[in-house]
Formats: structure tokens, C-alpha cells, sequence
């Protein structure tokens, strides 16, 4: 069995087994001609049973002949231009080398004295994101492993700087498109069911400061504490980013907190055209990113940057065995001193690998192209009579559902949408995302991979078209 550690012995091995892996995944990503195969749970979950995991197969072969069966041949691939599903990316060759290259030599960014260079070159990361974002000399942060992880900490920190110990007055302001993970934050942190105060967004998908301006007066007012505000800097459904700037004043004004979840906008930070849509996000307390989503980089891979890293101390705890008070004296860089997390992944070796080799103009140019697409694809929405698109893209997606003719009944339409979703992802030859809007039922491509074509966006939306219409047929059929 040593014959499957990875050491000086065996690099002939491992060479040639990660080479293989690498082979069969290159044939497959030539070979794919769909997103996805259309399997369904209940056709792939005995595949998956019979596998006797007490009966190992002894080569990396056997099993990679059982991973096409398991896993290759049916997943959900990204890097398909008629991938419109969720916040996915196609991934860029020198995240993937660096992933390669950070589970084999396994680094644990938690201590100096398990990563050391690592420890640095994120640290190096974490400076050039602040400085792109302009927090100021006092910035820090750390990776995470996402977005959600991120605004925990993030949430966290506001509470401990918050000067109050009753938790029950904590009052968490956020627009009402804002991502669950605020919501799921609070409850974590202990906050009252009551704490996060939803602020309905304009017809563009932005947070209304004006509601917002009155919603912490009326905080105030009822003696509660402003703990922080979240502003949504491309929000998951709509690509909206709130109107940064005025909040930045209410905050200042109102002593809150300010912190900026753009785990989807960040790509913006690289992008020569359109980093002033971020304008603003400089004034933040904190700030959290995904390189996963607009970077083009694998999961995991994100962080969360702060204005005062002084104020990471509140995840700062010392255990003798790890990183004993005296490594602070004697300054040594610890990045579990500013994590939720003890054994942590090198995840920051993919966005070097990626800035090294292609610079951040390239990830910026090519998170311009997929924002270029959308409007493209908002222009062919809005000129189509079959659809009714929600809001003019400011990131990379839309929201649209199809309205068919004759058919006025909100339910029917609502299911022929949901119905088109289902049929399209069985069919494999797309996928699509699905949201509701005011209760109803729309659809959503999130474009995040430059190799889709407006042809293709055309091309999806005659196959939804087609199945919507399938639908209200054969229900007229049953009617
Ligand atoms: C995706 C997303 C998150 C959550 O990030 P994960 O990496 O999935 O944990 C948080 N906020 C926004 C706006 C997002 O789009």
C-alpha cells in the first residue's frame, strides 16, 4: 500500500496517474457535445449503489474507467457555451495547474510552519485585492472557502464592532435581492428572527437608499443598533449592484458597519471598462469576493478583505499545539489567526498561477465579454414578442420568462416556464436557471463563459420556446 504514497519513491507514479486523469478529462472536455446528459437521479443513484466501496479496484485505471461511468460521463459541464445556469465558470489553464500543484504538495495555510511561502504569496493576494478595491493602508482579509463563509466573517466582525452586548438590538440591513447567506449569517451569529430588515430594491434591482435612509432612521428611533449594512455588488439573480456611494454616507452617517458582498461583481476589479460600475466599494468596512465566480477560477476560491485588519483580532483565538500567543510576538505570519477556518486549502496558488502567467486585464477582458454578451442577449430579449425580460443587464445576467399568445392565465404561464426549465436540463442540449420575480415564475441565463455566442443565446431560446409551447399544447390536449 506505500506504493500509493506520494513521495520521492513513487513521483513516477504519480506522474504518470495524474497524467492519465488529466488525459481522460481532455478527452472529455473534446468530446462533450452537451452541458449535460439529462441523467436522471433515479437512473444514476444504482450506478452509484452497486459500487463496493469495501472492494477497492487496486489501479488508478480501473478506476478511472468507473469514474466515466460514476461521474465523467453524466456531469454538469461548465465550460459548454450552452452552460446558462448558475454562478459557474468555465476555468482558466493556470488555476486549474495551480490546483494541481496546491493538493500535491498540500499546504495548510493555517500556520507559517505548514505553508510557509504560501502563507506569503496569500498574503500578497489579499493586499493586491484590497489595493484593487482602494481599502487604504490598515487592509487585510483572508481566502475563505466562498462566498458565504465570507460574509459570515464578514457579519461577525460588524457584530463585535457593533459596542453592544444585547444581541436582540442588532439590526443587519440588506436589499431584498441580497443573498441568502446574510439571512443564514444572522441566525448564526445569534441575532433575533427580526434582525436583518429587508430593503425592497428599485425597478432596476438596486437597494432604494431612500428606504433605506428611513429604515435606519426608524432603527434609531426605536433605540435599536445599526450593526451593518450589505450592499449587494452584483446581486445572484440580477447582476445589480447597489448604489454604493449613498450607502457608504448612510453608514458613515448612521455608524453602521459597511460591508460589500461582491462575490459576484469583484470580476469588475480586473476590468479596464467597467471598474467604475464598483465606484464606492473603496468606502467599505469590508468586502467580500469569489474568484470562483468572475475570475474564472475553481472552487474554492474567495476571500474576504477588510478596511481595519485590526478588526480580524475577533476571529483571532491561540491554541498551545498550533499558534501560541508568543508566535505573535515574535511575528510570525499565522493565517489562522484570521480565519473561521484551522486547516485551510492553498486556494490562493490558482489566482497566482492565473495573474503570473495571463495578468489581471486578461481576467478582466474576459469577464467584459461575457458582460457585453448580456446586453447583446438583453437587446435580442427585449426584440423577441415570445419573451419579457425583467431588467438591462449591468453584469452578465438575464432574467426573462416566455409569455406565450392566448394565454392569460399567470399560473399556466408560470408552470409552461417551469416546465421549459425541466425539459431543456433532461434534454441536456442546455441549462438554465429559474427565479421568481414578484411570485412569479421566470428563467435566468447567468453568462460567465466568453466561448457563448449570441447565436447560441438565439438558439437556447427557440428550444424554450419550443418546449413552453409543447407544454400548452398538450395541456389544451388534457383540458
Ligand atoms: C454566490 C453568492 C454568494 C455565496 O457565495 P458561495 O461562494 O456560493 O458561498 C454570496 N453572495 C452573492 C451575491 C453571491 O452571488
Amino acid at each position: 500500500m506505500r506504493s500509493h504514497l506520494l513521495n520521492d519513491a513513487t513521483a513516477e507514479s504519480y506522474r504518470r496517474s495524474v497524467t492519465e486523469g488529466v488525459e481522460r478529462v481532455a478527452n472529455k472536455l473534446a468530446t462533450t457535445r452537451g452541458p449535460f446528459t439529462g441523467v436522471t437521479p433515479a437512473e444514476l443513484a444504482p450506478v452509484i449503489d452497486a459500487v463496493d466501496l469495501d472492494r477497492p479496484l487496486g489501479d488508478a485505471s480501473a478506476a478511472l474507467d468507473e469514474l466515466e461511468d460514476v461521474y465523467l460521463r453524466d456531469a454538469v459541464y461548465f465550460h459548454h457555451p450552452r452552460y446558462l445556469g448558475h454562478l459557474n465558470c468555465p476555468v482558466v489553464i493556470p488555476a486549474v495547474l495551480g490546483e494541481a500543484i496546491l493538493s500535491a504538495v498540500n499546504s495548510s495555510l493555517d500556520t507559517w510552519d505548514q505553508s510557509a511561502g504560501g502563507t506569503l504569496i496569500e498574503r500578497k493576494l489579499i493586499d493586491w485585492t484590497a489595493g484593487r478595491i482602494g481599502l487604504g493602508p490598515l487592509a487585510d482579509g483572508v481566502f475563505t472557502s466562498g462566498g458565504t463563509q465570507s460574509n459570515l466573517q464578514a457579519l461577525l466582525l460588524a457584530r463585535e464592532e457593533a459596542g453592544t452586548r444585547d444581541l436582540s438590538k442588532l439590526r443587519i440591513f440588506s436589499s431584498e435581492c441580497s443573498h441568502f447567506s446574510v439571512q443564514k449569517s444572522a441566525t448564526l451569529l445569534g441575532l433575533g428572527a427580526d434582525a436583518v430588515v429587508s430593503v425592497p430594491v428599485d425597478r432596476n434591482k438596486r437597494m432604494q437608499s431612500v428606504v433605506l435612509a428611513a429604515e435606519l432612521e426608524t432603527c434609531r428611533a426605536e433605540g435599536l443598533v445599526p450593526m451593518a449594512i450589505v450592499a449587494t455588488a452584483g446581486t445572484t439573480d440580477f447582476g445589480s449592484i447597489d448604489p454604493l456611494p449613498e450607502i457608504a454616507a448612510l453608514a458613515e452617517e448612521y455608524g453602521a458597519w459597511m460591508h460589500v458582498d461582491a462575490a459576484y461583481g469583484c470580476g469588475l476589479l480586473a476590468s479596464r471598462k467597467r471598474r467604475h460600475l464598483l465606484d464606492g466599494i473603496e468606502r467599505a468596512d469590508s468586502v467580500t469576493v469569489d474568484y470562483h465566480k468572475s475570475f474564472f477560477q475553481p472552487v474554492s476560491s474567495s476571500a474576504v478583505l477588510v478596511r481595519d485588519g485590526a478588526t480580524l483580532r475577533h476571529a483571532t483565538y491561540h491554541a498551545d499545539y498550533l499558534n501560541p500567543r508568543r508566535t505573535v510576538a515574535e511575528a510570525i505570519p499565522n493565517q489562522v489567526d484570521k480565519s473561521l477556518q484551522t486547516t485551510r486549502r492553498f486556494d490562493a496558488l490558482k489566482l497566482w498561477m492565473t495573474l503570473r502567467v495571463m495578468g489581471a486585464d486578461g481576467i478582466g477582458e474576459l469577464f467584459d465579454e461575457v458582460c457585453d454578451l448580456a446586453r447583446e442577449g438583453f437587446a435580442l430579449l427585449a426584440a423577441d414578442p415570445r419573451y419579457d425580460v425583467v431588467v438591462e443587464p449591468q453584469l452578465s445576467t438575464l432574467v426573462y420568462r416566455y409569455i406565450p399568445e392566448n394565454v392569460t392565465s399567470p399560473a399556466e404561464i408560470d408552470r409552461a416556464n417551469l416546465y421549459a426549465r425541466k425539459a431543456l436540463f433532461a434534454s441536456g442540449e442546455a441549462v438554465v436557471a429559474g427565479t421568481k420575480v414578484d411570485g412569479r415564475q421566470y428563467l435566468k441565463f447567468t453568462l460567465l463563459n466568453p466561448e457563448t455566442t449570441t447565436a447560441d443565446i438565439a438558439a437556447v431560446l427557440d428550444l424554450i420556446a419550443g418546449h413552453a409551447e409543447q407544454y400548452l399544447g398538450e395541456n389544451l390536449v388534457h383540458a
